[in-house]
């Protein structure tokens, strides 16, 4: 047993992993151990409550709209316990379609409005017969990072009140297409559009999470 210990969420990880969004929870655990945390991950899923004090770290991945459907049913008896999680600055990383159910709503291709929790005051809307497919590069002036990764989703997000986005649009389409924002920070939630495991590529993206996730549990760590 380490000296320091992470617990990990991961929503609905047998609903919304697509395109391989789980590789982000296998880097978190890569880069926790290189640091010689211990890493104990779960997927809270469909009629299992989320305790919001339990975890250190959530992992909320993203999926087609069908799975999408089932989990914003079942989302909305976690929502209080996630917003509350949220708001005592509990670090989060969403891709794609968890980012959109964080949300007040999304607006599926087949033109269904698909509730989220409205933690965040970002909504999504679609766009016709079009998808935003590609490889992204975006720059993150807070922290002076660079980005890359591949997106693939109809959704068009607008970022709302107190949301900053997580890097402005170098090369891609982002949220929406037309604002040159991508994702978005807020408290300690990161939302993307990045697929394929964002963090593999981005490694300062990974340590950041685990360290703020470490500092919320034991302070200041020297490792
Ligand atoms: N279904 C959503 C969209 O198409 C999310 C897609 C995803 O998670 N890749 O926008």
């Amino acid at each position: 047993m380490t000296k320091y210990q992470l617990n990990v969420a991961h929503l609905y990880g047998n609903l919304l992993n697509t395109y391989g969004d789980n590789g982000n929870l296998l880097m978190l655990r890569y880069v926790a151990e290189k640091l010689g945390v211990t890493f104990n991950a779960e997927v809270v899923s469909i009629h299992e409550p989320f305790d919001p004090e339990k975890y250190d770290l959530v992992f909320f991945g993203g999926g087609q709209d069908f799975e999408q459907v089932i989990v914003s049913q079942d989302i909305q008896s976690k929502k209080e316990a996630l917003t509350s999680y949220i708001e005592n600055d509990g670090v989060m990383l969403a891709i794609c379609g968890g980012y959109q159910l964080l949300g007040h709503y999304y607006i599926g291709a087949n033109g269904e409005k698909i509730n989220g929790i409205g933690a965040l005051d970002h909504y999504t809307l679609s766009q016709e017969n079009n998808r935003f497919i590609g490889d992204i590069v975006i720059h993150n002036e807070e922290f002076d990072e660079t980005y890359y990764g591949f997106e693939n989703h109809n959704g068009r997000t607008f970022l709302g009140k107190g949301e900053k986005p997580l890097g402005k649009v170098i090369q891609g389409q982002g949220n929406n297409g037309e604002d040159q924002t991508e994702g978005v920070v807020y408290r300690n939630v990161f939302g993307s559009y990045f697929h394929g495991p964002l963090l593999a590529r981005n490694e300062h993206l990974a340590e950041r999470l685990i360290r703020t996730a470490l500092a919320n549990r034991y302070g200041n760590v020297e490792i």
